[in-house]
């Protein structure tokens, strides 16, 4: 049997193409946005980038009536936006095995919230795998596609950031072989789930979940490590190798099926042991569902309900004491803000909005750190499409005088995303706020994927290309400008004209991201700084372009200097300084 070091989102791939996977959807959200891409290493998959995570799921749902293993996968917020179509989903079941992937970030390293994916599984009633390492990751995705079929159900399984990034032996098995190939089938009693057809299925879901939970009692999936101690641990995912390693000597009732909970399993185990233990990532999920089954955990009363569990954590909690670090960084690594990259085509857009003093409602991007220092040029941020429905709502409530102020920002990707609906909504409504669209040609905050208005698919394939000015008049928006955001007057006279008129207004900022992935970005020859003319007034340094640095000099104030191994020459701090210090450099 063949062997490889796989991550976790590699080994759901993995897994993905041994199950014999047809189809897989996805729209990129950190940790998950690997699963697709590695999953275009296996030509046996069609895959694709969808606009959002509702539409990657309803792509794989197509798929799976028509007789196809297919798959969705999205990081947590997606499962909101993918929400509607999995609830009844649950109901209607599958053809060909679905499983939807869901990967959880706790701690946020890169979300705006930590919500737990584990109650979509309850709250839809569909069974949810929790993989503890890249090999289980495999293993795991192949088994939701035979749980699927067994019990006529999609299946949800949930990774987090540590079990999609993180590293580990994985065993390479073959792919299965003899499964039915595609074919339209017409079943409209399961299909269409009109009222009278899904009164039919509600019962069948009920009764589903009361197989699976006697089915996982006697499954390998659900197991339990034998300990030497009186102490005995409920656990699941990741939180089974910190369990592992604070308490080696506890016994372990390891749970690969979160939802449902194999009751009787759970009852047997629990009446072992004095102390138990549920040491479960964020929030009391098996927790609460053991207390109300009659038996006593200890649980979230000592282990923390916000962000990641580490082993240290997990010590904390038990111990009072503080784990030591078990591979100490030797060196103190500088810190890193987070930073819009030099050249970023966003820079001179929020340098601009913050002087007209905009009240900014943002996005989900890169361009969300303009809400960072020294920018300082955002003044909200809810969730992906959420930037120009919250400029509408606000704009309708504020005073006269103050509606031109507000202003909602979006990418390409973003709006494409859900932004569409949004402006739908505004131009509907004839709000009268102001939009701008940062067309950077990609999804860039998680890779610099490609979306419907880059003119790629996943595969690098051309494709037709979304245009979004056409987009935009379509739905009825008549006041319509395209800028080069490097042009800082230009955009300043767009971005004034919109705000002043009293009707929808939308700017597009044209400009491809700076690091585009077919390096189709203009790079002109770095600047420098004539340190004659620097006055030291430090206003470049508003920009916040990491290029630029500064340099102290005795009694005086200091000046800035650009690094020219940074600097790709976009000119923006060049436009921002009053006393034309920044010029050419000739040497390159
Ligand atoms: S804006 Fe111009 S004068 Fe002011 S610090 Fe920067 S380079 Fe020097
Ligand atoms: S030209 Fe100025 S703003 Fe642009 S990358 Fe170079 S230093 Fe940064």
């Amino acid at each position: 049997m063949n062997k490889a070091i796989l991550s976790g989102n590699e080994a759901i791939a993995r897994g993905a193409f041994e199950a014999g996977v047809r189809l897989a959807s996805a729209y990129p959200g950190t940790p998950s946005t690997e699963i697709l891409e590695n999953i275009t290493r296996y030509p046996e998959i069609y895959s694709s980038w969808a606009p959002n995570e509702k539409v990657a799921l309803e792509v794989a749902i197509g798929a799976s009536f028509g007789g196809a293993r297919a798959l969705a996968a999205m990081k947590h917020v997606g499962l909101n936006v993918a929400a509607d179509p999995l609830f009844t989903l649950s109901y209607i079941g599958v053809r060909g095995g679905l499983v939807l992937v869901v990967a959880d970030d706790p701690e946020m390293h890169s979300s705006q919230d930590e919500q737990d994916s584990r109650h979509y599984a309850r709250f839809s009633k569909v069974p949810m795998l929790e993989p503890a390492d890249s090999e289980e990751a495999r293993a795991f995705t192949r088994l939701a596609f035979e749980i699927s079929e067994k019990f006529d159900t999609p299946v949800l399984l949930r990774s987090n950031t540590r079990i999609s990034h993180g590293k580990s032996i994985v065993s390479l098995e073959e792919p299965v072989t003899g499964l039915p190939e595609p074919c339209l089938e017409r079943n409209p009693e399961k299909l269409v789930m009109l009222p009278g057809n899904a009164r039919k299925r509600h019962p069948l879901v009920e009764q589903r979940i009361v197989d699976l939970e006697e089915w996982a009692c006697t499954q390998p999936f659900n197991r339990i490590d034998e300990g030497t101690s009186d102490v005995g641990v409920i656990t699941s995912g990741i939180s089974y190798q910190y369990a592992r390693e604070i308490l080696p000597e506890a016994s372990v009732l390891k749970l690969g099926m979160v939802y449902p909970l194999p009751k009787n399993l759970i009852r047997s185990f629990a009446k072992r042991f004095k102390t138990l233990y549920v040491i479960e990532e964020l929030d009391p999920f098996i927790e609460e569902q053991v207390k109300a089954m009659g038996i006593a955990v200890q649980g979230k009363e000592i282990f923390p309900i916000c962000g990641e569990l580490t082993p240290g954590r997990v010590k904390t909690a038990l111990t009072g004491e503080e784990a030591p670090v078990a591979h100490p960084v030797e060196e103190a690594l500088p810190a890193r803000p987070p930073a819009m990259c030099p050249g970023c085509s966003h820079r001179g857009l929020f340098h601009i909005l913050k002087r007209l003093g905009a009240f900014v409602t943002g996005d989900i991007g890169c361009y969300t750190l303009a809400a960072l220092p020294p920018l300082s040029a955002m003044d909200s941020c809810v969730c992906m499409g959420a930037g120009i429905s919250n400029a509408s709502g606000l704009n309708r409530v504020v005073p006269a005088a103050e509606k031109s102020k507000v202003v909602g920002v979006m990418g390409d990707s973003t709006f494409l995303h859900t932004g569409v609906n949004s402006l739908m909504d505004m131009v509907y409504n004839r709000v009268p706020a102001t939009i701008v669209i940062l067309d950077n040609s990609a999804t860039a905050m998680t890779g610099r994927q490609d979306n419907p208005a880059t003119g790629y698919t996943l595969d690098g394939g051309e494709t037709t290309t979304v245009d979004i000015e056409t987009l935009c008049r379509a739905l009825g928006v008549k006041d319509l400008q395209v800028v080069d955001p490097y042009d800082l007057p230009a955009t300043r006279e767009a971005l004034e004209g919109a705000m002043g008129r009293d009707e929808p207004s939308v700017v597009i900022t044209r400009r491809i991201c700076m690091l585009e992935r077919r390096g189709g970005a203009e790079r002109r020859p770095p600047l420098i700084v004539d340190p004659e003319k620097c006055t030291g007034c430090k206003a470049c340094l508003k920009i916040g372009c990491p290029a630029i640095e500064w340099t102290s000099e005795e009694g005086g104030k200091g000046k800035a200097v650009v690094n020219k191994l940074l600097c790709v020459g976009c000119g923006v701090c060049e436009q921002v300084c009053t006393f034309d210090a920044f010029g050419v450099s000739h040497d390159e």
